[in-house]
């Protein structure tokens, strides 16, 4: 995607004159690419008009950023888009709060209710989970072992039926033992059934809850914005919480949960463990959402900032997964190499936000720089591991001492590998394309 974006915009760029024509085209491709990452079909045209009324022709037209003009009212538009001008209710300590989290089946509730529960947790909130799921067998056991792996007091049945009575009995019992964070997880159905959201605007009548979240599974694609709406209809969702971002989904979705429940997205959930829980960072999204996956661009950006010999043998490597911190100081080094960082920063998954803040051409090309002077003083066996954990700390101690740098930034250098990994990691298994025909990809 922010690969397709990028390539629209620089098309317009190679247009001598930039008129309502090329602007339109641009932004036509930026649609379709939008639309692929789940964006919903109205969100996207939204967009469109508001950027033709921020972006000025003229100004399009003598200055030399087109490019930076049209990106960053894309950025800025689509972070517009996933604030709903007021926060979300924050559960306040010492005085009972009751959290309930209503969403389809399999969306991640119980999950998430865990993550939420252990998150406020750590912050010093007295948490409890309350099981109000009767209708999926072995609901109350899930939940249990959940709460009990991140110690957390619950509260369910294995004979009762009614999911009000237990909601009620929980919160009833957890407001007499002073718990200020109630959650109560709720069940879930196939479809949007009218039992379910019966039931639920039940439950809601009868523990009367501070905040309504509405899990929603990242990859329903096209589906989001009708399925949260559905949800907002029947009980006053204040939260939503997306949910398996560490799957393949690039979570345009969240625009659509945002517009329909007029509410904020205040977490992700990137995994099935306890702590794979973030705090929702909307800038963040946004940069994932235009600049994450899409390995064409990438590849086609490779072949610019990547001398033609050395081509294959990076990608070879890179499809075995093994991204080493030698082939980031290669990288680094051609990066330098290049000139301009800023194009190519902008291209690369995973660099720009942290690496390139805005304009700091000169602090990035200082700090890739430093990095590179870290990594001159690494053994050969560290260049080549592609185990962080084999910088234990006399060897990050003995790093800093070699490059006259201190621990921290050792560490730091390393936390940046290691998300460099992570995005490289997607590289896995690609196909390699035959020599020199990189544009198959
Ligand atoms: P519920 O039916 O809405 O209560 O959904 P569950 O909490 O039972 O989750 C359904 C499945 O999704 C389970 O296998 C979870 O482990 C999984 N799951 C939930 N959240 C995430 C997530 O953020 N990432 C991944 N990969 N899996 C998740
Ligand atoms: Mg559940």
């Amino acid at each position: 995607l922010g690969g397709r974006i990028s390539r629209a915009i620089q098309q317009m760029n190679n247009v001598t004159i930039i008129d309502e024509k090329a602007l339109n085209d641009c932004l036509n491709e930026i649609t379709r690419a939008l639309l692929q990452s789940d964006v919903s079909f109205p969100l996207v045209k939204d967009m469109q008009t508001n950027i033709k009324k921020i972006v000025n022709l003229e100004e399009l037209a003598s200055g030399h950023n087109k490019r930076r003009i049209i990106e960053q009212a894309i950025f800025n538009e689509l972070c517009k888009m996933l604030d709903p001008g007021k926060p979300a209710f924050s559960p306040k300590k010492a005085k009972p709060c009751v959290v309930m989290f209503v969403g389809l089946q399999g969306a991640g509730k119980t999950t998430t209710c865990t993550k939420y529960a252990y998150y406020h947790q750590k912050k010093g909130y007295k948490a409890a989970l309350v099981c109000a799921d009767t209708f999926r067998a072995g609901a109350f056991d899930q939940l249990k072992q959940n709460a009990t792996k991140a110690k957390i007091p619950f509260y369910g049945s294995y004979t009762e039926s009614d999911p009000v009575k237990i909601a009620v009995e929980g919160v009833d019992r957890f407001k007499k033992e002073n718990r200020d964070l109630i959650i109560v997880d709720t069940s879930g159905r196939h479809k949007q059934e009218a039992t379910l959201f019966e039931e639920m605007r039940q439950v809601a009548e009868a523990t009367k809850p501070d905040l309504v979240i509405f899990v929603m599974d990242s990859s329903i694609g096209q589906a989001a914005f009708e399925q949260a709406q559905a949800f907002k209809q029947s009980v006053a969702v204040g939260a939503v919480i997306i949910t398996k971002m560490d799957g393949h989904a690039k979570g345009g979705g969240a625009l659509s949960a945002v517009a329909a429940t007029k509410s904020p997205v205040i977490f992700i959930g990137t995994g099935e463990h306890m702590d794979e829980f973030e705090v929702f960072e909307t800038k963040q999204f946004v940069s994932r959402l235009l600049g994450n996956g899409d390995w064409s661009g990438f590849v086609n950006k490779l072949q610019e900032v990547v001398p033609k010999d050395q081509q294959p043998e990076l990608l070879e490597k890179l499809s075995h997964g093994n991204f080493t911190l030698r082939i980031m100081y290669d990288q680094f080094q051609n990066l330098l190499n290049m000139g301009p960082l800023k194009e190519v920063f902008s291209m690369l998954p995973g660099i720009s936000s942290e690496m390139m803040p805005q304009g700091g051409e000169k602090e990035s090309q200082a700090k890739i720089k430093r990095y590179m002077t870290m990594m001159d003083s690494m053994t050969n066996e560290e260049l080549d591991s592609s185990n962080p954990k084999v910088f234990n700390g006399s060897r990050i101690m003995r790093i800093a001492r070699g490059s006259g740098r201190i621990v921290t930034e050792v560490m730091e250098m390393l936390e940046e590998y290691k998300r460099l990994t992570t995005m490289w990691g997607k590289m896995k298994g690609i196909k390699i394309p035959e020599k020199g025909n990189m544009n198959s990809l």
